[in-house]
């Protein structure tokens, strides 16, 4: 096991006997974990991921992407330390039993308005974050719980028409539905930095209805 802390990406690569390819440099890659039979679970940073690979839990590997870290020299042997770790991993331990895929993702204002694509649920059109509001759809004031299926997108001018009232009572209908992310789609919305075979596995877990479907 390594003795010494891993401190740099040196490199990342193909895995062996796949053609090399251009990649761009990943400085500071996120790892996507898996649960025990095989689902997404979690995004850690490559220093998590190297003392799992230290500590041999991790179970297996999936995804075409390694990084090799490198660390400092191991005392003992006098060796450089240093780890080969894939993009997308399983880990051992009940901390990764299957319990958590079907979990409600925690509701955040910018995976909501990455949900609904940064279009306002009532115009219909495309803002940038700071535009943008939560909404709740049946208002608080009468009872509208803050959860995902109770919130859209909404762009200001709109929020402030409709105001603590419900569509109906405003007469302002809804363009679209809302739903609750999966954790798969919450871990796509939640990381801007996702490297290809990452994204093309979390795709594979989509919900039907989701609207990372639609290009
Ligand atoms: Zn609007």
């Amino acid at each position: 096991m390594p003795t010494a802390a891993h401190d740099k990406v040196i490199e990342s690569e193909r895995r062996p006997g796949q053609p090399r390819a251009r990649l761009p440099v990943v400085q500071h890659p996120w790892i996507l974990t898996l649960d025990s039979r095989g689902l997404p679970h979690r995004w850690i940073s490559w220093q998590a991921a190297c003392h799992y690979y230290a500590l041999d839990m991790v179970a297996w590997v999936v995804g075409n992407r390694q990084f090799r870290f490198v660390g400092g020299i191991c005392r003992a042997t006098g060796l450089r330390s240093e780890i080969t770790a894939n993009s997308i991993i399983a880990i051992k331990g009940r901390h990764f039993r299957p319990d958590s895929h079907s979990q409600v993702p925690p509701l955040n204002n910018r995976e909501l308005f990455h949900r609904d694509r940064h279009i306002c649920a009532y115009c219909g059109d495309r803002y940038s974050g700071h535009i943008l509001t939560r909404e709740h759809i049946v208002p608080v004031s009468q009872g509208g719980r803050d959860v995902w299926m109770n919130v859209v997108t909404s762009c200001r001018p709109c929020n402030q028409r409709k105001s603590g009232r419900t569509p109906e009572q405003a007469r302002m209908p809804l363009l679209y539905a809302p739903y609750v992310p999966n954790k798969a789609e919450y871990l796509i919305l939640c990381n801007r930095q996702i490297l290809a075979d990452q994204m093309d596995f979390l795709a594979r877990h989509l919900p039907h209805q989701s609207r990372l479907h639609v290009p």
